[in-house]
């Protein structure tokens, strides 16, 4: 496989308007041009990315589009990162999918059951292929991490799963970067995952691979699935306490990434440092956003009237990825 071209891609989605916006009377405010990945905000705003997902956008189409190639890249060895972004209630959590929602049709998975299903049948394919060639099948190791950052501090999910304390305690994890440059963390609950049935989560990291070693060839990969907070939120003022420790930290991780991910596509441009110790969002995904890793962006938007601000201000910030 060739290497990954540019190595981060923005996609727009607007979802379909909620029945709740249709009662109320709001307007939509979006529309797609034809033929073109570009986005009409109102009558004269326009931004084009690399791939703009209309309303009546399937689940599907948006895996095949965005994420699947990831998946493939993942078994060549390159780690790869999806990102959903955009004000709160605009798609985010839809567009990653859980999991956790066993009643939803196949139709309405979203990426992250995708991304495992794929991942697996790429296994078994793989250990099939090597069975009909009669040489010595290929082994895969799959482990899952499921974290989430809350006022710049790491909460181990699977930990609190177990342990609904562990939320309230200060975590032991730590990020750390080795001498190749990868990024790993400790004191995280890794899981081996041997099938589909055991993986659900918002952020989830998958390692594809094994420790290396002299006597065979290893590949690892680092899946990242990324379901940020609410954009809304950046910019928030006026809060005190606990509220303003919260929004500075989401405004850290969020303006973080921005700045990282528009150093990336600036690199052409001969940007050196690219600021990801900013936060512990970039730093987590320093290995995994530029380089030798494939990274999507998702900015969900919601195309009703009444949201125009918060679409603007996420068109623009997803923009800036270009
Ligand atoms: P966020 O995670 O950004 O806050 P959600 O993913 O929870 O937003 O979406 C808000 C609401 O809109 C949910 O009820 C969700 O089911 C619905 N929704 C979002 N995107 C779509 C879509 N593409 N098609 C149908 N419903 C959607
Ligand atoms: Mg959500």
């Amino acid at each position: 496989m060739a290497a990954p071209d540019s190595c981060v891609k923005v996609a727009v989605r607007i979802r379909p308007q909620l029945s709740k916006e249709k009662i109320e009377g709001c307007h939509i405010c979006t529309s797609v041009t034809p033929g073109e990945p570009q986005v009409l905000l109102g009558k004269d705003k326009a931004f084009t990315y690399d791939f703009v997902f209309d309303l009546d956008t399937w689940q599907e189409q948006i895996y095949t589009t965005c994420v699947g190639k990831l998946i493939e890249g993942c078994f060549e060895g390159y780690n790869a990162t999806v990102l959903a972004y955009g004000q709160t209630g605009a798609g985010k959590t839809y567009t990653m999918g859980t999991g956790f929602d066993m009643n939803i049709s196949e139709d309405e998975q979203g990426i992250i059951p995708r991304a495992i299903g794929h991942l697996f049948s790429g296994i078994e394919e793989r250990k099939r292929a090597a069975q009909s060639q009669g040489v010595a099948a290929p082994e895969f190791k799959v482990s899952a991490q499921f974290l989430e950052l809350y006022n710049e501090e790491i909460l181990d999910l699977f930990d609190s799963a177990r342990d609904p304390d562990a939320r309230h305690r200060k975590s032991n994890i730590k990020i750390h970067e080795d001498a190749s440059g990868s990024i790993y963390t400790t004191g995280v609950t890794s899981r081996l995952i041997s099938s589909q049935d055991e993986v659900n989560g918002e952020v989830t990291s998958l390692l594809d691979g094994a420790q290396p070693t002299t006597e065979y060839e290893t590949l690892t990969a680092k899946f990242h699935f990324v379901d940020l907070a609410g954009s809304e939120r950046l910019k928030r003022t006026g809060a005190t306490g606990e509220r303003a420790k919260e929004g500075i930290s989401i405004n850290c991780g969020l303006l973080a990434l921005g700045n990282v991910i528009s150093a990336l596509g600036d690199q052409s441009k001969k940007v050196v440092h690219v600021p990801y110790r900013d936060s512990k969002l970039t730093r987590l995904l320093q290995d995994s956003l530029g380089g030798n890793s494939q990274t999507i962006m998702i900015a969900c938007v919601s195309p009703s009237d009444r949201d125009f601000m918060e679409t603007l201000n996420t068109l623009k910030y997803a923009n800036r990825a270009r």
